[in-house]
Formats: structure tokens, C-alpha cells, sequence
């Protein structure tokens, strides 16, 4: 919808958890399109789990009033929205016509053959994995994250990440780093001292530590429920290029591979033309829990270029540089 302003024909369903579950869900209201229904599927224990982080988040109130707008003038226009859903299934034969899930304890069905889901957002890692930056695993965020310090520097000297390339903090923050790590840069490059630096990024610091007060709230009343993550049925489609399903990645675990790399090379899962965007961290998730282990022992794919998928016409038009 941003980059190309293109929207859903009418009687499309939206579920998942996540708050651009819910600005998607107005947007879509304001362009007229008519959503069938909108499926919540954060967990009211999740109300509990936010509490702590309220009063850090109040002291960005204009984020916490926009989301209450959005949710009021979603009630208003009369969209079925159902909130604590859970097991959530597309089914279809040879493409979807029904989606199944639980609400109030009792089993439903809407019939569509359109349903978008989001389940929170994850850091483009891909360049930063293939340039060999360390990662880890950040438990809050529930995603793999690129380390680094709080001017952007990776475990690389001369690499530095800003962005959500590195943490999701929303555009603003984006900015913020992608200043500090620029003034890192002309710091190493000997073209600033340390005072200088320090003094330019004083503005920065302060304006992305007010963009970061609604994160753990956020964090915490969004967080995806392990077993959803973890634990999809056996007939999931998890990598979606190769038509891995959840079962496959599974076995693969069973038959003694522990590590997300092994099952890639075992399953071909991550081995199609998006190279993992879409399923590395879902099989993250499933192999820690079919081995009984944390995510973080399991491992990650290792990223190899391409890092987007590019064709021959493409590569065979690259200039070398000139060697002397
Ligand atoms: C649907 C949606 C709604 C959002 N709404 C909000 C909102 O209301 N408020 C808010 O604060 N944030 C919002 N965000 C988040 C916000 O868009 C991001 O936090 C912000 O854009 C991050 O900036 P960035 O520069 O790190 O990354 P991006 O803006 O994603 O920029 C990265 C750029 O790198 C390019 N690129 C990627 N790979 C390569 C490559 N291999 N080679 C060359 N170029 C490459 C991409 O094409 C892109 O132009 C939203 C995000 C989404 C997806």
C-alpha cells in the first residue's frame, strides 16, 4: 500500500498481533476497502505482561492516543473485530477458501480467499549476516539482531548498522542511529575528535531515548506466544519458496540435526530465491523447541549473497573494478 498504493479487493481478513495489524486496519478503512474481519490474536495475558512498562510508555502518550484512535474509529465503522483468537489455520485446496480459528473457547470459520497476517516486525539482517557481524538473539524482540555498541559498530571494525537493519525502533529512531553511526564513521576516519562527536550526537541521544519509551510496552503487550511460534501443525508451510513444512523441519530435528543450519541443508528450507527472509527465524523457533533447547543454541542461518535475488542479466553487467 505505501510503495505502490495498491489495496485488497473487498472481503479480505486480517489477523495476527502486532500494532500494524492495526494502523494497516485504518488505512485500509480510509481507503474504502471492506475487510471481512479482524482477528486479534495477542493474548490477554499479554495486558499483564505491559502493565510494568505503562508509566515508561506514557511519557510517549501520543503514540499510546494515535493506536486508541485507530481502535475507536475502528469499533465505530461496525468491522467484526475479534480480540484473544487463537489457533489461527488458512485452509484450502489449491488456494485458500476458509480460515479456522478459536474464539471464546468455541471453534469458528470465516469463509475468504484473502487473509494477510502479521506477526510483529523482524530486522532485515540479511547484508550484516553475510558480512559475518554477530548476531544474537534478542528474547524481547523475539528476533536475531545484529550486536553493536551504542554508535552502530558491529563485531566488524569499519562495519557500523543503523536502522532497522539492526533493532525495530520505528522511523525516527532510524534516523537518530543513522546520525550517530554517520559521526562514528568521520570519528574513525580521523576527521573528528571524540569531544566533537560526543557533543553533535548529544540532540540525537536524547530525541531516540523519547522515540524508545514505548518500545517494552510495545514489546510486551505484543509478544507472540511461544507456542504459535514454535509449535505450528506439522503440515505448515514454513519455507514458503521450497514448501518446507513444519513436520519436515521437525524430523530433521528428531533424526539428531539440532542446528537451523544442518535442517537447511538436510531440508533445503531457506535455500530458495528469498534466501530466508521469510523463514529463518520461524525455523529458529521451531527447531529450539523440537530440541528441547533455546533459540540461541540453535543457531541461525548464515546469510550468502545474493542478498535480494538479482538475475543473470543483472550480475553479468557488472563492472569489475579495475585492478592495477
Ligand atoms: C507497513 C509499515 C508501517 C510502518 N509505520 C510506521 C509508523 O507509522 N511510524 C514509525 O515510526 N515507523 C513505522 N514503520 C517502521 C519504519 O518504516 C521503519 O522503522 C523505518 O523505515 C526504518 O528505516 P531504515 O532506514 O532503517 O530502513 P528502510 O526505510 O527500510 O530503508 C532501507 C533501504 O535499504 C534498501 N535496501 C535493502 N536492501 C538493500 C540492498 N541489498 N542493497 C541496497 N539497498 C538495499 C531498501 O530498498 C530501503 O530503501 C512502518 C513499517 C512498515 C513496514
Amino acid at each position: 500500500m505505501k510503495a505502490h498504493g495498491i489495496v485488497p479487493a473487498d472481503g479480505v481478513v486480517l489477523a495476527g498481533s502486532g500494532p500494524l495489524l492495526l494502523l494497516l486496519a485504518w488505512q485500509y478503512l480510509h481507503a474504502g476497502v471492506k475487510m471481512k474481519a479482524i482477528l486479534d490474536l495477542t493474548p490477554v495475558r499479554n495486558h499483564l505482561r505491559a502493565l510494568p512498562h505503562l508509566p515508561r510508555a506514557l511519557l510517549a502518550g501520543h503514540y499510546l492516543m494515535k493506536g486508541m484512535s485507530y481502535m475507536k474509529g475502528l469499533k465505530r465503522s461496525g468491522i467484526s473485530t475479534l480480540h484473544n483468537v487463537s489457533e489461527l489455520q488458512a485452509k484450502g485446496k489449491n488456494q485458500l477458501e476458509s480460515i479456522r480459528f478459536v474464539h471464546q473457547g468455541r471453534q469458528q470459520t470465516i469463509e475468504t480467499d484473502l487473509l494477510l497476517v502479521h506477526f510483529g516486525v523482524i530486522p532485515h539482517s540479511h547484508l550484516s549476516r553475510a558480512a559475518g557481524c554477530q548476531q544474537h538473539w534478542d528474547s524481547s524482540q523475539q528476533c536475531w539482531r545484529p550486536q553493536r555498541d551504542d554508535w552502530g559498530q558491529s563485531s566488524i571494525d569499519g562495519i557500523l548498522i543503523a536502522g532497522d537493519g539492526a533493532a525495530i525502533g520505528g522511523a525516527r529512531t532510524a534516523e537518530h542511529a543513522g546520525r550517530l553511526a554517520a559521526l562514528q564513521a568521520v570519528h574513525l576516519l580521523g576527521r573528528m575528535d571524540s569531544r566533537e562527536r560526543n557533543r553533535l550526537a548529544r540532540n540525537d541521544r536524547k530525541w531516540m531515548r523519547d522515540e524508545l519509551h514505548i518500545r517494552p510496552f510495545l514489546e510486551a503487550f505484543y509478544h507472540i506466544p511461544g507456542k504459535l511460534l514454535s509449535v505450528p501443525y506439522d503440515e505448515t508451510i514454513v519455507c514458503r519458496c521450497e514448501e518446507v513444512t513444519a513436520g519436515e523441519i521437525r524430523q530433521a530435528v528428531a533424526d539428531g540435526h539440532s542446528d537451523s543450519n544442518q535442517v537447511k541443508f538436510l531440508t533445503r528450507c531457506g535455500m530458495g530465491p528469498c534466501q530466508g527472509r521469510q523463514c529463518a527465524d520461524a525455523v529458529a523457533h521451531i527447531v529450539a523447541a523440537a530440541g528441547g533447547q533455546s533459540v540461541d543454541q540453535g543457531g541461525q542461518y548464515r546469510g550468502r549473497p545474493p542478498v535480494t535475488p538479482l538475475t543473470l542479466g543483472q550480475l553479468a553487467s557488472l563492472v569489475p573494478e579495475e585492478t592495477e
